[in-house]
């Protein structure tokens, strides 16, 4: 899953940022409102992270602008504790959820978990497919009863083909799904992220359409 973070305070967007990735999300952080407008604008997110004291562009325009262009994404606001009014003003005008400053790190994930479930029409929290089961919570893959380990980035790539099932999902996209600005990106780490999970799991678990991407095989009856 692919967060923007826009937050200008260096010492916490850091901190926000390692954890976000430590629980498997790609972060892509923009650190004022003109880059976060831009990257909102033109790339696809599952969920922002919106800071509203920005440098160059308010955080509320950021919303305001993203709202009045139709874009959907789910956009949790950070504010100060003596803001009540520019909380109100940013739910008004839009935002899905917000945190008040200072704030604990599992909360922001957890909120950020339910934002993007509910944006994918999703209830249930527990990701199955045949003898899969797949726990966004604590992170946990189990196949035909036992527990599987999985790195963040084989988990990442796992769920996102879970949450897709029946869709045939690019290497490109899934590498977008994975990796945030400033990653570097191996050219063939998709596959051998992949390669993984068919040995970790299951050989016949995800198919490869020659050309195209891949995607989950259908779980047996
Ligand atoms: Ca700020």
């Amino acid at each position: 899953m692919r967060v923007l973070l826009v937050e200008d305070d260096a010492l916490l967007g850091d901190g926000i940022r390692a954890g976000l990735i430590q629980t498997g999300f790609a972060v892509d952080w923009a650190k004022d409102g003109r880059e976060a407008e831009l990257a909102v604008s033109t790339q696809t997110y599952d969920a922002v992270v919106l800071d509203l004291g920005l440098p160059r562009l308010p955080g509320l325009d950021v919303l305001r602008r993203a709202r009045a262009a139709k874009n959907p994404v789910p956009i949790l606001i950070l504010t100060a504790r003596d803001m009540v009014p520019d909380r109100i003003a940013g739910l008004d005008a839009g935002a899905d959820d917000y945190l008040v400053k200072p704030f604990d790190l599992g909360e922001l994930q957890a909120r950020l978990r339910a934002l993007v479930r509910r944006a994918s029409g999703q209830v249930e929290t527990v990701i199955t497919h045949g003898a899969l089961r797949l726990d966004p919570l604590d992170h946990s893959v189990q196949f035909e009863g036992r527990p599987v380990e999985l790195s963040a980035r084989e988990f990442a790539v796992l769920q996102e083909l879970l949450r897709h099932p029946g869709r045939v999902l690019a290497k490109a996209s899934l590498e977008e799904k994975i990796y945030g600005w400033g990653d570097e990106i191996d050219s063939n780490a998709i596959e051998v992220y992949v390669h993984h999970l068919r040995r970790k799991l299951d050989h016949k678990l995800i198919r490869t359409v020659r050309g195209v991407g891949y995607m989950l095989a259908k779980a047996a009856p």
